[in-house]
């Protein structure tokens, strides 16, 4: 019996052996073949295991490696919602140029257009206004990555930015950019606002200087119909910006001259009851149980303020013509800029202090607006109007004389025709040197029924045009002031005076003799600039064929 008990060597080895005692399915422990495949299945699968570990070890050590470094230096911003107010300060794109080299600046721009060199750098240029520059994002160790550079390249055209970057001086002069001394290196570049749609054309395209189109045919053209169709983005160009900040100081230096001149600035109604001046070329309009007009001049209201005492009025204001004339001056809506004014001896008086309004405005443009005006020359060069400090006056038969004397056949009491008009202007420009210039003493019969009649040859009258390279920018004329003698004069022309007798009873009261005149502002800027369409001279431009947008 002693010997069937174990030692304590035995026993252990006995306890390994049930350890290491593998059963098959069937409960009996496995064989010594079966026991070695097994072996080598553990075997394969751990090192399955370990490979995978490797693997994922690999993959975490690679993904470590390209954490984005520039990540909080780009993106897109959330919408604005006002929620903070930082008081940053920014910059304009038109300050760049005289911004210090090495200086940091932030301004919010649109890419108007990102161009890639590799993939380590890309251009852009940013558009502010009337301005643009180009700035450029390129990688470097700490603070701009690949990513980055590729986030600028994939902006969508228009989308508005905010970058901050650091002035610095190019290697040569941008040409392509209005600020060309100063180029932006991008430290951040968040977009603010994006642009979701494609844009109908490019602001390049829309910019063109006609010139490039006769160096290079293919380039695509944006032509005018298409641009009016799509007149917000159209109005982004710089060369509209420009062209609507002249127009702006047209008016805001109409007003200055005039208010300095004790002028009130007058709003008169533009929904009327009957048609201000004859039936023809005026818009009816339902007016509840009956219907009324669209006024087609301020005139009997300024004229009525004069008789109320006010001395000088003028008024900037809408007016409506519906004239199915389509030409390249007339619209059916444009802004007249309108003045009265009492005078004391001779309609002289106001002529020439009109006059003196528009050398005030071609001075004050030139001095004020040289960069605006440089920014239109651009795209659209043109040479700039000639004018003398002491403006020209004509009268309608010295007129008539000078194309007379080019060959040309005219009536002495007829309208000049539009090419006559040009002619005229030609002509003028050659023997004066000016661009703009008045006539004055236009036959009566050619002229409203209000208009006062010369003295000494009731055929012509105190009536006259102001001209800029040959078209009319401004009619005005003495106007009758006696209420009895307009009377007469309406029914000359065939209109009963009873249908506008609040005109005609203004002046039974006693009225200052007074003369004044309507610029159309669209034509002036047309003129001026040279453009060649009053169109573009106009916001959204309202004609025979176009009510929209
Ligand atoms: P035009 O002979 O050029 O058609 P008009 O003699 O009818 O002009 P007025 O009624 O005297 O012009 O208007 C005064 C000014 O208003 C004009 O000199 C011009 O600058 C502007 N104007 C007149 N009609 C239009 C129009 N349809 N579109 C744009 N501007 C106009």
């Amino acid at each position: 019996m002693a010997d069937s008990v174990p030692t304590d060597h035995k026993v252990e080895s006995v306890a390994e052996d049930l350890q290491n005692l593998v059963l098959g399915p069937d409960g009996e422990p496995l064989s010594k073949k079966a026991l070695k495949k097994l072996e080598k299945e553990r075997e394969k699968e751990k090192r399955k295991q370990e490979r995978a570990a490797e693997l994922a070890a690999e993959k975490a050590a690679r993904e470590a490696n390209v954490v984005d470094y520039a990540k909080d230096n780009y993106g897109k911003l959330e919408m604005n919602q006002s929620a903070s107010f930082e008081g940053t300060k920014f910059t304009t794109v038109r300050d760049l140029e005289s911004a210090q080299v090495g200086s940091v600046v932030t301004i919010i721009a649109r890419v108007q257009t990102t161009r890639p060199t590799g993939a380590k750098m890309c251009f852009l240029v940013l558009r502010e206004g009337t301005s643009t520059v180009q700035a450029l994002v390129s990688v470097n160790s700490d603070s701009i990555s690949k990513q980055m550079v590729k986030f600028a390249d994939t902006i969508s055209a228009e989308s508005l930015v905010r970058v901050t970057g650091v002035v610095v001086k190019p290697d040569e002069i941008v040409k392509s950019c209005t600020v060309g001394n100063v180029e932006l290196h991008i430290s951040t570049l968040f977009i603010t606002s994006e642009a979701t749609s494609r844009i109908p054309f490019s602001m390049e395209d829309a910019t063109r200087p006609e010139i490039e189109y006769t160096k290079d045919p293919l380039l695509v053209k944006v032509n005018l119909d298409t641009r009016l169709d799509n007149r917000v983005i159209d109005l982004r160009t710089i060369t509209n910006n420009a062209i609507f900040r002249l127009q702006a100081a047209v008016c805001k230096l109409f007003r200055e001259f005039l208010d300095n001149r004790d002028f009130v600035e007058i709003h008169s109604p533009k929904i009327i009851s009957s048609a201000s001046e004859g039936g023809a070329n005026v818009f009816q309009v339902s007016y509840f149980k009956r219907f009324a007009y669209l006024a087609q001049s301020p005139q009997f209201y300024k004229q009525m303020c004069i008789s109320s005492d006010f001395g000088a009025v003028y008024e900037i204001a809408p007016v409506f013509r519906a004239e199915d004339s389509n030409t390249h001056r007339h619209m059916t809506e444009y802004i007249g800029l309108d003045l009265e004014m009492s005078f004391k001896e001779h309609y002289h008086e106001v002529m020439y202090m009109i006059a003196d309004l528009f050398t005030f405005i071609f001075k004050e443009l030139e001095k004020r607006y040289s960069h605006e005006i440089s920014i239109i020359q651009r795209q659209y060069p043109f040479e700039p109007i000639k004018y003398s400090e002491k403006p020209l006056k004509l009268e309608f038969k010295d007129a008539v004389a000078l194309l007379r004397g080019a060959g040309i056949e005219v009536d002495d009491y007829e309208d000049l025709s539009t090419a006559n008009e040009r002619i005229l202007g030609g002509l003028v420009r050659d023997k004066y040197n000016t661009d703009f210039y008045m006539l004055d003493k236009f036959p009566t019969k050619i002229r409203p029924f209000y208009t006062m009649p010369d003295k000494e040859n009731p055929l012509y009258s105190n009536s006259y045009d102001f001209f800029i390279r040959g078209e009319e920018i401004m009619s005005g004329a003495q106007r009758v002031h006696d209420a009895d003698f307009l009377e007469s004069r309406i029914r000359e022309c065939g209109v009963d005076p009873a249908t506008m007798s609040d005109y005609v009873n203004a002046f039974r009261y006693g009225c200052s003799p007074h003369a004044g005149g309507g610029v159309g502002l669209e034509r002036v800027i047309m003129l001026y600039l040279n453009l060649g369409n009053i169109r573009r001279a106009s916001l959204f431009p309202r004609d025979p064929k176009r009510l929209d947008p």
